[in-house]
C-alpha cells in the first residue's frame, strides 16, 4: 500500500475542495468446490484500488481508480472534483466536513490461524471429506461442498486526520446433499459464514456434517408433504437469519425509506413518523445493529465513512427506535441511525447497508417452546424467499420441517413453507430462545450501480403463534 502517495494525493486535492478522503481496498478471494468427490472449481481473484472522495460546494462526490501511482491518484481526484462541482447545483442536501468523523484506529478479525497461513490443500481435503461422507445411498445423486476464503484490507485516510486500518479474514462454507427418486428430489445443506481463520477447516467435522445432511436428505425424500393451515411455528436460527434480513433489515434502511432505492431494490412500508412509535413486534422482539459482535460476516470497528461502530437497538421491546442509516441519511431524514455507511468494493461509493443485524436472546428453552405447542411445526434452513417491494407481505420456504403434536416433536415433513405480513407476523412472536447462533451471506444486493455485500445475522430459535403454513407440490 503506497501510503506516501496517498497522503500527497490528499494534499494535492485539498486546495480545490472543502474536504478530501481516500479509501484503499485490497481483497483476495479463493474459491474451492468439490462435486461427487471430484474438484469442480479452483479460482483465485485479487481486487485492489482506491476510492477518491471529495466535498465541493457542500456536495460529496467520488471517482475510483486501480492506478495507484501519483499520477493515477491525481487524475482520479481531478475527475472527482470536476464531476462534483458540475453536479453540486442538483444536490439533495448540503453537507460539510463535520459529516465525516476524524478518527484513528485499527481492526483485525479475531482468528486463531490466519487464512494466509492456511494451506489451500487442507481446504480441498475438508471438501473431499464432506463429499465422501455423503455417499451413503444410491439415491444421493448430488454431493456438493464449497468454501470461499476472503482476505480484505481497508485503509481510510482523510484531510481531517482520519486514518483507520482494518483487516478481515472471512470464510463462506456450504455443503449440500440432494436425494432423488422418480420426479421427487430433496436437498439438505449446512453452512458456516463469518470471520474465522484456518481453525474451522477440520476434515472430521466436514465429514460429520456431510453424513448428517445426506441422512436428512434421504429422510426428507421419504417424508410426507407439509400440512396446510394456521398453526404455531418454531423457526430455527438458520431460517430466522432470512426472516430478520428481509422483514426487518431491508425495510429499516433509511435510504429506502427516503426513496433512493425505489426504482431498484424497492421502498419500505415503514414511514419516517413510525420511529419511536410503531409496535413492530411483540414485547419479546429486540433487534440490534451490532458490528462489534465478533466472528460474524460484518464485524468491524469503523464503517467506510470512518464512523465508529457501536451496538444500537433498532427495535426495543417491540417498538421501532432507530433506522439503518448512515450520517448522511440521518442528516437528510432527521432520524436516528447507525454506523452502516458501507461499500462493496474500492470502485463503489458507500451507501446504507445492514451489517450484523441480530435478534437478541430471550429467556425460553427450546424444549419448553416445543412443550407449549399443541399443534405446530418446527422449520430449519432457508430454501426460498419472496417478499414485496415494500417488505410487507412475504412467503418463505425451508428445507426441513418437523411436526409438533401435543407438546412433542413428531415426524419429519418435506417442502415446509409459511407466509405472513411483516408487522402482524412479528407481533405473533411469543417465545425467544436463550442462546443464539450466527449465520450470514456474502450476497446481499442493493444500489445502482449494483453492490453485493456481506451481512451477518444472529438469532436464537423463536416461537410464533398462529402462522399460515403450507406444503409444496407432492
Ligand atoms: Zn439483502
Amino acid at each position: 500500500m503506497p501510503k506516501v502517495e496517498f497522503l500527497s494525493a490528499l494534499a494535492y486535492a485539498r486546495n480545490a475542495t472543502q474536504w478530501v478522503g481516500l479509501r484503499y481496498s485490497r481483497e483476495s478471494t479463493q474459491s474451492r468446490e468439490v462435486r461427487n468427490d471430484a474438484p469442480d472449481k479452483n479460482a483465485t481473484s485479487l481486487d485492489e484500488g482506491v476510492m477518491c472522495e471529495v466535498l465541493v460546494d457542500g456536495h460529496f462526490g467520488y471517482a475510483a481508480t486501480a492506478d495507484l501511482s501519483s499520477a493515477g491518484l491525481k487524475r482520479a481526484f481531478d475527475m472527482a472534483i470536476a464531476a462534483t462541482r458540475a453536479t453540486s447545483s442538483h444536490k439533495v442536501h448540503g453537507f460539510d466536513d463535520s459529516h465525516r468523523a476524524a478518527v484513528q484506529g485499527t481492526y483485525e478479525s479475531p482468528t486463531q490461524t490466519k487464512l494466509a497461513a492456511t494451506p489451500l490443500a487442507l481446504i480441498t481435503e475438508c471438501l473431499l471429506a464432506a463429499s465422501k461422507a455423503m455417499a451413503i445411498d444410491a439415491k444421493i445423486v448430488n454431493r456438493a461442498a464449497r468454501a470461499m476464503v476472503i482476505q480484505t484490507q481497508i485503509d481510510y485516510f482523510t484531510t481531517s486526520g482520519t486514518h483507520t486500518s482494518q483487516s478481515f479474514d472471512i470464510v463462506d462454507i456450504g455443503l449440500v446433499a440432494t436425494a432423488a427418486q422418480g420426479l421427487q428430489s430433496q436437498s439438505r445443506s449446512w453452512s458456516l459464514s463469518g470471520q474465522h481463520g484456518g481453525e474451522v477447516f477440520v476434515p472430521a467435522i466436514f465429514a460429520q456434517h456431510g453424513l448428517r445432511v445426506a441422512n436428512e436428505a434421504l429422510e426428507l425424500l421419504g417424508a410426507p408433504n407439509c400440512p396446510s393451515g394456521r398453526m404455531d411455528l418454531i423457526l430455527m436460527p438458520d431460517q430466522m437469519m432470512l426472516q430478520i434480513h428481509e422483514s426487518v433489515g431491508h425495510p429499516l434502511e433509511l435510504d429506502r425509506i427516503l426513496g433512493d432505492e425505489r426504482n431498484y431494490a424497492g421502498w419500505s412500508f415503514v414511514q419516517p413518523a413510525d420511529f419511536g412509535r410503531l409496535r413492530y413486534g411483540s414485547p419479546l422482539m429486540n433487534i440490534s445493529f451490532d458490528p462489534t459482535k465478533q466472528n460474524a460476516m460484518a464485524s468491524y470497528a469503523f464503517d467506510d465513512g470512518g464512523n465508529p461502530a457501536r451496538r444500537e437497538f433498532l427495535i426495543q421491546d417491540g417498538i421501532l427506535k432507530r433506522g439503518l442509516g448512515s450520517v448522511e441519511s440521518q442528516e437528510r431524514s432527521a432520524l436516528p441511525g447507525v454506523a452502516n455507511f458501507r461499500s462493496a468494493s474500492w470502485n463503489r461509493a458507500p451507501i446504507d447497508r445492514m451489517a450484523n443485524v441480530n435478534l437478541e436472546p430471550g429467556t425460553s428453552r427450546l424444549e419448553d417452546m416445543i412443550a407449549s405447542v399443541d399443534e405446530g411445526i418446527l422449520m430449519s434452513t432457508n430454501r426460498s424467499w419472496s417478499i414485496d417491494d415494500y417488505r410487507n407481505k412475504f412467503q418463505f420456504g425451508c428445507e426441513h420441517g418437523r411436526l409438533i403434536q401435543n407438546g412433542k416433536l413428531a415426524g419429519v415433513v418435506r417442502n415446509p413453507n409459511y407466509r405472513g405480513v411483516t408487522v402482524d407476523f412479528w407481533n405473533r412472536l411469543s417465545a425467544v430462545g436463550q442462546s443464539d447462533s450466527t449465520y450470514g451471506t456474502p450476497y446481499c444486493g442493493k444500489g445502482e450501480p449494483s453492490q453485493v455485500i456481506r451481512v451477518g445475522h444472529s438469532s436464537p430459535p423463536c416461537l410464533f403463534r398462529g402462522v399460515e403454513v403450507f406444503g409444496g407440490q407432492s
